[in-house]
């Protein structure tokens, strides 16, 4: 074993030997390494021989301490709960952008994939589950500064199996996808995968037929400088993306469909317009090549006068209604016949520069998904001691609640001061929203109030202009409110969802149901900002139902390069990621902890005075058993309702005493 393979055993205890123990098993391609249940994973920026058939079969039914540490013993440990324990799962993985999120959500999907059921069905499920990867990632990753491959889409799959274990199907939900990437990539970065795909993989002939060329050049909407990406094969990948649209579930004619809307989105890109005036002295838009609308048109079967019609004119309408839909949620967990194991991989936390609406609500998410390891590893944890009777003293922490409050506050938190705004008549800029939060943020510093004082909503002079300051779980992040309103609002001109609607192109039909001009509806649809609150929200209360298993990731450099572990970056991450107070309270505590009955039940037939049957109450059979077997008191605590069990060994040693 190099180095520790279970900080909750380093001796002595410090930021640095956590450093060094880190790096030295990094450096030795011990990429992963726990917090007792919590698995660390250092991105390792190439591929390592670990990830074999072999070492599945290695994995499979071991006792998770038994082996070194891998997300298969993760992978392994959550779906044997879940098939003999009947306990939902959820995989959580968290990180910032670039950390192997991504990697790690399909490793443990795999690894499952390759443990669970057999015969033709179940592995017609295993592979539609495991091929909406590819899919998923050609629409939604794209490359970015941080990560060649970044998901630009918060994912969560809840993957259902029966009472035996086999799987039966899953669900994704995905969350706000970062749209405004197919107009316009910051420097560096590149479109979604899927349009340098098509163009480079598809055959002449496909081409032909969406009246495409290859040349990335000639798309507005695909940005030059960073067309290729070195070790990325678009053409290759296109196949891919293709054959598993199919083993999805894709008849021809839908991929065809959904190509066809690819290409028309790279002609939308290309049309100009330019300013025509009319005799009423305003200024009126004209299309200024028509060649890209008539082709767009055709690929989508619109008549491309109503379609130039709509991109002219704007109705206005005069009145804005108040949102008061409740959303609805596709929610897989109401079926509750089913055992579910829930993956959630989500964008990672960003600072860029430049930062705008996309990345506050990226942070804000990993804000939620911070604050929820908090509630159930730090803080449950301590609080079951003190429940439980047991001796204990408390371990300080930081508490991002007031983060994600000053955000997703009703009254005064950030989101909803951006719907009020939005809503609101009058003249609404984003301007005017940032003056808001200035004003309503300093009113609070004549208050004792979250902020002032402990104000996570930095003001302060030297804030350039147009910006709001967030300190964050992970970083002072500046963002830029240009744009905020407009991309909260997500709102489509009346005109072009009623041209779209017209279209011959069934597809296009569905995406567009607003525009039917029988189903007119004068209210408002709820914003980004509302909807991305709402669903993060079932999602956390989703999630808190269920076991959680943490996968903390970790980025070891900023140059997407193996062999590299920059010890000032990943120092960083492991304070913000609190990873220091996650090992002393596992220290401090107890690594396992079981109500008496169960565990009189799984152990009694290691003692001839609880077998096979005790007479007196649970609690007291255990204690005999304990004894008898000769278990260190100090290893042990007594709680009211459990028994506390501090190393993990001393439940690996139980675990082999059964199997003599
Ligand atoms: P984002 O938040 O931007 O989506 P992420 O945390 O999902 O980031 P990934 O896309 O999973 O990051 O990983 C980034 C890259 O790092 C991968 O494309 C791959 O090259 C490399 N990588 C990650 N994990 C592994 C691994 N276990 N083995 C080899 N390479 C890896
Ligand atoms: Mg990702």
């Amino acid at each position: 074993m190099i180095g520790v393979g279970d900080m909750v055993l380093l001796e002595p205890l410090s930021e640095d030997s956590f450093l060094e123990n880190l790096r030295n098993r990094f450096d030795h391609n011990e990429i992963y390494t726990y917090i007792g249940s919590v698995v660390i994973s250092v991105n390792p920026y190439r591929s390592l021989p670990i990830f074999t058939p072999e070492k599945v079969e290695e994995y499979r039914n071991r006792n998770f301490y038994e082996l070194s540490p891998h997300i298969y013993a993760l992978a392994d440990e959550a779906y044997r709960s879940l098939r003999d324990q009947d306990k939902d799962q959820c995989i959580l993985i968290t990180g910032e952008s670039g950390a192997g999120k991504t990697e790690a959500s399909k490793l443990v999907m795999s690894y499952v994939a390759a443990v669970c059921g057999k015969g033709q069905e179940v592995n017609k499920v295993k592979e539609q589950l495991l091929q909406s990867n590819p899919v998923l990632e050609a629409f939604g990753n794209a490359k970015t500064v941080r990560n060649d491959n970044s998901s630009r889409f918060g994912k969560y799959m809840d993957i259902e199996f029966d009472f035996k274990g086999d799987p039966l199907g899953g669900v994704i939900s995905n969350y706000l996808l970062e749209k405004s990437r197919v107009v316009k990539q910051p420097r560096g970065e590149r479109n979604f995968h899927i349009f340098y795909q098509l163009l480079s993989g598809a055959s002449e002939d496909t081409l032909k037929k969406l009246k495409l060329g290859r040349d990335f050049s000639k798309y507005n909407y695909l940005s030059l400088d960073s067309a290729t990406v070195n070790g990325l094969d678009d053409a290759a990948n296109f196949r891919t993306v293709r054959n598993a649209m199919q083993i999805v579930g894709f008849m021809e004619d839908e991929v065809q469909s959904v190509l066809e809307l690819v290409a028309a989105v790279l002609k939308l890109g290309n049309i100009e317009f330019k300013p025509e005036s009319r005799c009423n002295g305003f200024d009126e838009s004209r299309v200024k090549d028509k060649n890209d609308l008539k082709e767009m048109c055709e690929l989508l079967g619109i008549e491309q006068s109503v379609l130039e019609r709509a991109f002219s004119y704007r109705t206005v309408e005069a009145k804005m209604e108040k949102v008061s839909t409740t959303l609805n949620v596709a929610q897989a967990q109401a079926k509750t016949r089913h055992k579910v194991m829930g993956v959630l991989d989500i964008y990672g936390f960003e600072i860029f520069e430049d930062n705008s609406f996309e990345q506050f609500i990226i942070n804000y998410c990993n804000e939620k998904l911070q604050q929820i390891f908090i509630e159930l590893t730090l803080r449950e944890e301590q609080e079951e001691y003190v429940r439980e009777g047991i001796e204990w003293t408390n371990i300080e922490y930081f508490n991002n609640a007031i983060i994600c409050d000053l955000i997703e506050n009703n009254q005064n938190g950030i989101l909803a001061m951006l719907d009020e705004e939005c809503l609101r008549p009058g003249t609404v800029t984003d301007d005017t929203f940032l003056d808001k939060l200035n004003t309503v943020c300093a009113e609070h510093q004549h208050f004792e109030s979250r902020l002032s004082k402990n104000s996570k909503f930095l003001t302060d002079h030297s804030l350039p202009h147009s910006c709001f300051r967030i300190q964050h779980y992970a970083g002072k992040v500046l963002y830029r409110v240009e744009g905020f309103v407009d991309k909260n609002n997500d709102l489509l001109y009346r005109d072009l969802s009623q041209a779209m609607y017209k279209a011959n192109h069934s597809l296009i039909k569905q995406l567009f149901p607003e525009g039917n001009p029988a189903k007119v509806n004068l209210k408002r649809p709820p914003t980004a900002g509302f909807q991305f609150k709402a669903s993060v929200g079932t999602l956390m209360r989703n999630l808190q139902t269920k076991n959680p298993n943490y996968i903390r990731c970790i980025k070891p450099n900023d140059k997407k390069a193996a062999h590299i572990f920059t010890e000032s970056l990943v120092r960083h991450q492991v304070r913000y990621l609190g990873l220091m107070e996650n090992v002393r309270v596992r220290r401090a505590g107890y690594a396992f902890r079981q109500p008496y009955e169960p565990c009189l039940e799984r152990y009694k037939m290691l003692c001839k005075q609880t077998w096979p049957h005790w007479r007196g109450p649970a609690r007291e059979g255990v204690e005999v058993l304990m004894a008898d077997l000769q278990v260190p008191a100090e290893e042990l605590s007594y709680g009211r309702s459990k028994i506390f069990i501090r190393n993990p060994r001393t439940l690996f040693f139980l675990e082999e005493r059964r199997r003599q």
